[in-house]
């Protein structure tokens, strides 16, 4: 490990055209690596990190240099001193360091923050173009290369979850970079989650710029969603099932479709647009069915053709087997059921009983659409869960199609933790 002063030249890349600066300018950046902290892996422990995989564990930390406070940058060694990159320091979790870089030069100020979202922009221009988004997840976090930042943009709004104690630190870097990139929008924090109290870090809900309206209109695939970014779940909105909306829909047409953990029923905005017969959206919070019933006028459809229940999924299908109802069409979104591998066991069990009430329920050939935004339920495992569930109906089921999160929630190839949404579409014979 280097114990000298050093000094590097940085050549700014193009972003500095964004600051009015001359977009070649070279800056001079002193680093005084001798004060710069540090910290030395057990032997064999730095592989995930030649893998860019972006957390450091605990455990796998041999030797600590420097003084080092919560979200503080701070330099990865292997043990034979070889530099595997720049992250921040998060004392509290047992994830003790996330990586911002694997570049040796690259600094983690403003111009780093602004140059990561400028290229997860970028990335998402194709999408937006092609599903006429007004809504999108502008950063996704480690995938994005912003470990514990997560960023997404509703109409002139964007509302950030700053979870990790580097995202945490650098939030007036963050909010500089975003008024750059989008000079527009006013910036809303909704890092209101449990996971920040692993970093050391109390939840938190509070206007970073502007005005933050109450309520906020959106537009995905010609579909209006109306969200209270306040108070709405996670930064306001279901952003990654936008696709699979779409695909559930194509299977609507004239169809009885059972919603079930409708939220603010933006599936049954789909299906009815796509001409179902009826739509029942089912959800335990009244609040989110009022905004469905809105969401169904705002697009102009036709209420009538919609019901809103609030019930428990799992008591509703149950008495709905009991009385032999029966549907077209079954979607199932639930919430996460995992938070840790040892939740795994009881999840399954979560899965399968609703998968097979509603295998249950199905008219011969009715469509099942079954998703699990679990990250820690293995997509092969959820897959099993389903034809476990298909014996127990007694109903023979086909997979037509396997569904995934949308592309403005990318997976990093380093990080396959990123990937956590997986749905299918099953024909029930
Ligand atoms: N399908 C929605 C997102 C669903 S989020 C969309 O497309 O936007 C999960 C929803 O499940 C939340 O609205 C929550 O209120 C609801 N929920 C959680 N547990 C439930 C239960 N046991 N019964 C009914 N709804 C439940």
């Amino acid at each position: 490990m280097p114990s000298f002063y050093f000094i590097t030249v940085v050549r700014k890349p193009a972003f500095c055209g964004h600051l009015g600066i001359e977009s070649r300018l070279i800056s001079l950046t002193i680093e005084f690596n001798a004060m710069t902290s540090s910290v030395v892996l057990h032997p064999q422990r730095e592989k995930s990190l030649l893998r860019h995989h972006p957390w450091v564990f605990a455990s796998a930390i041999d030797k600590q240099k420097g003084k080092l406070r919560a979200g503080d940058t701070v330099d990865v060694y292997a043990s034979d001193n070889t530099w595997l990159g720049r992250g921040a320091w998060s004392p509290h979790s047992q994830i003790q360091i996330r990586i911002w870089t694997f570049e040796r030069d690259e600094v983690i100020d403003n111009g780093f923050f602004l140059r990561r979202i400028e290229a997860a922009l970028e990335g998402r221009q194709a999408l937006i173009a092609r599903n006429g988004l007004t809504g999108f997840r502008v950063v996704a976090a480690e995938s994005d290369r912003l470990p514990g930042v997560t960023i997404d943009k509703y109409d002139n709004l964007l509302v950030c979850q700053l979870l990790s104690a580097g995202a945490d630190k650098h939030r007036a870097k963050i909010v500089w970079a975003l008024q750059k990139c989008f000079p527009d929008c006013a910036i809303l924090e909704r890092s209101d989650v449990a996971v920040r109290k692993k970093e050391g870090l109390e939840p938190l809900v509070q206007v970073l710029h502007g005005e933050v309206a109450d309520e906020v209109c959106i537009e995905e695939n010609g579909i209006k969603v109306l969200l209270d970014p306040r108070r709405g779940h996670k930064t306001g909105f279901y952003l990654d099932q936008r696709d699979n909306r779409a695909i559930a829909a194509s299977y609507a047409l004239d169809k009885t479709v059972l919603n079930c953990f409708s939220y603010t029923g933006t599936f049954a905005s789909y299906a009815l647009a796509n001409g179902a017969k009826k739509v029942i959206n089912m959800d335990v919070s009244q609040e989110a069915l009022s905004m469905a019933r809105r969401n169904l006028e705002i697009n102009q459809l036709d209420v009538n053709r919609a019901d809103f229940i609030q019930a428990d999924v799992f008591q509703a299908l149950r008495d709905y087997s009991s009385e032999g109802r029966k549907f077209d069409q079954i979607i199932l979104d639930p919430p996460k059921f995992v938070d840790s591998k040892a939740g795994l066991n009881r999840a399954c069990r979560g899965y399968k009983d609703i998968n097979m009430y509603a295998m249950q329920l199905l008219e011969a050939g009715g469509i099942l659409c079954t998703f699990s935004c679990s990250g820690l339920m293995p997509t092969d495992l959820f897959h099993k869960v389903v034809a476990d569930a298909a014996l127990d109906a007694g109903r023979q089921v086909q997979f037509l199609e396997r569904l995934s999160q949308a592309a403005d929630h990318p997976v990093a190839s380093s990080y396959p933790e990123g990937y956590y949404l997986k749905g299918l579409v099953c024909r029930v014979l």
